[in-house]
């Protein structure tokens, strides 16, 4: 059955780098590359994107994820919404639209913008909105290449790599947001183990670590305007994005074995998660960028904590 949900008016603008985008969504940044890369990409040459199946990348994804194909199944990769999930509870239906769009677009693999909710008191509905943009410009990466030779293929995998990502993102925010029982899937019943492992008694000192480099940084980028509850909920949701990258980045690399290290996710997040916090408005440079050091190390602390606990209790992936 297909439900195509009514293509959406100009909501481009969302990805405009001025929208706030850095509090608003998933971004997956990749800064291990050299920065001589930055000045190569803007040169990318012109390449047909198109050449890449949906089935196939679809299918990639099954292999590892059934609970994921189900909400991919019966969508395009054009950025135009579809419905994926529908439910009703109480006299309320709860709807959620996903769009997905490959495109090059700079530095950045992939990037998940929030829900956004539209709510139809006359019709009793509210449907959240999602956006994935897949960008899959590491095709030319070395060891990307000598593993695919065929252009096509490297393509599919690569924009299933990236999508099986920003879709973890994505069915978390479902099992969050949707009445208990619509959006528990596999994935998200995973993540909420990591999540509650993090914030157990037996890690609560590289807890309160990094609570306490991330309060600093969120003093460091405050306006002045803040008052303290603001503040520490700015913390709470920094800390939750930095332990949704590290499911998605495990689950990811476990999924299409690529794994990454815990020192890898720290360092790169640790920097996402200080310009989340408002970059270095209060000091200088070089005090956030101490800083920053100081949550990558407290974050490698947690990490490692939190796998140590998950093989304690046998947690197996699934
Ligand atoms: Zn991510």
């Amino acid at each position: 059955m297909k439900r195509k949900a009514r293509p959406v008016e100009k909501e481009v603008n969302v990805w405009d780098w001025n929208s706030s985008l850095w509090s608003y969504g998933f971004q997956d940044l990749n800064t291990s590359v050299p920065a001589s890369f930055s000045t190569s990409i803007s040169n990318v040459p012109y390449f047909d994107l198109r050449i890449y199946r949906e089935s196939v990348v679809k299918s990639l994804i099954k292999a590892h994820s059934k609970d994921m194909y189900r909400l991919l199944g019966n969508i395009h990769f054009d950025g135009e919404y579809y419905r994926v999930k529908w439910a009703n509870s109480g006299e309320w239906e709860y709807c959620w639209d996903l769009a997905v769009k490959v495109q090059f677009f700079g530095k950045m693999l992939g990037m998940t913008l929030y829900p956004k909710r539209l709510v139809s008191q006359k019709e009793k509905r509210i449907v959240y909105r999602s956006m994935i943009l897949v960008n899959p410009y590491q095709l030319w990466d070395a060891a990307l290449v000598s593993k695919f030779w065929n252009l096509q293929e490297r393509v599919e995998y690569l924009i299933a790599r990236i999508l099986f990502h920003e879709c973890i993102h994505v069915m978390i925010s479902l099992g969050n947001i949707l009445p208990s029982g619509f959006g528990h899937t596999d994935i998200y019943l995973e993540f909420r183990k990591m999540f509650e492992i993090s914030v157990s008694k037996k890690l609560s000192t590289e807890l309160h670590n990094v609570q306490f480099r991330l309060w600093n940084l969120v003093l460091f980028g405050a306006a002045g305007s803040e008052n303290e509850k603001k503040l520490l909920e700015r913390v709470q949701e920094i800390y939750e994005f930095l332990i949704n990258e590290k499911y998605s980045n495990q689950k990811t690399g476990k999924a299409f074995s690529f794994p990454p290290n815990n020192k890898s996710i720290a360092r790169k997040y640790a920097w996402i998660a200080a310009v989340k916090a408002g970059g270095s408005r209060q000091v200088s440079k070089r005090v956030w960028q101490v800083e920053v050091r100081r949550l990558s190390i407290a974050l490698r602390e947690l990490f490692d904590g939190i796998d140590t606990e998950l093989s304690n209790i046998g947690f197996t992936w699934k």
